[in-house]
């Protein structure tokens, strides 16, 4: 009796699940990093004024009630809408590719302070980016920066398998560049051109703001996003469906 708690959440909204006629179970990735689930009530009937904070890829203020069994959203005010991404089904289709890294890297009951603050920043990258090849850079850079911080990053040095310094291959198999020989017998390695592999290093040591501000050609953009889906549907073991399609456009 009155003892239920409520507490704040600064969150993004990564995905949205029916739940009724009325209600939406929002997933969201809360400031500390932490993945949670609520309920959003009465948001498909139009009537709510909390429902356009409760949109995909929102950033809110989220008033919650800890029920019995699911969360509940009181009170929501909007932080950042990234209104910015609904411009183009392109943006939409980036969007969604990080949202579906940042809930497959996030979990409940487990906070880590670097996860928020980057999707964020991705997400406004994804409304500043000029042109598809920044759109395909950003989500590339994205999921190798996220996947490399949750422990699985690409050796970019030297050789995956040996450690030589000349690098012209990149194997998911092997963990990163490979030198010509251990190409040899790494089934899945592919041939790099130096600026490809100079690309690989700049998603990991660039700043969104370098990134976006960096001439890049659009085949280059491509394969950088074509390495990065491979690499994060490997090591999360999972396939990566709005990955898939923001790599199809
Ligand atoms: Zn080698």
């Amino acid at each position: 009796m009155g003892s239920r708690r409520s507490f704040r959440s600064r969150a993004i909204v990564l995905d949205r699940t029916v739940l009724g006629e009325h209600d939406l179970i929002l997933t969201l990735l809360d400031e500390s990093g932490e993945q949670r689930r609520a309920v959003a009530k009465g948001v498909r009937k139009g009537k709510s004024r909390i429902a356009a904070r409760c949109d995909y890829f929102c950033e809110s203020d989220f008033l919650i009630y800890q029920g019995k069994n699911l969360d509940v959203i009181s009170d929501a005010a909007s932080i950042d809408a990234h209104h910015g991404i609904s411009v183009s089904p392109e943006k939409i289709a980036a969007a969604a590719a990080l949202c579906e890294i940042a809930l497959l890297t996030s979990f409940e009951e487990s906070s880590d302070t670097f996860l928020h603050p980057i999707l964020s920043r991705a997400l406004t990258a994804v409304e500043q980016a000029s042109d598809q090849a920044h759109l395909d850079l950003a989500v590339a850079a994205y999921a190798f920066k996220v996947l490399a911080h949750s422990g699985w990053r690409p050796e970019l040095g030297g050789c995956a398998s040996c450690g030589d310094g000349n690098v012209l291959f990149f194997s998911v198999a092997a963990g990163g560049l490979v030198c010509a020989s251990c190409a040899q017998t790494t089934p899945d390695s592919e041939p790099l051109a130096p600026s490809q592999v100079a690309w690989l290093r700049s998603c990991l040591r660039l700043t969104f703001d370098e990134l976006l501000a960096a001439p890049i050609d659009p085949d280059t953009a491509l394969f950088l996003l074509g390495a990065a889906h491979a690499w994060a549907a490997t090591q999360l073991s999972a396939r990566l469906k709005a990955f898939e399609f923001a790599l199809s456009l």
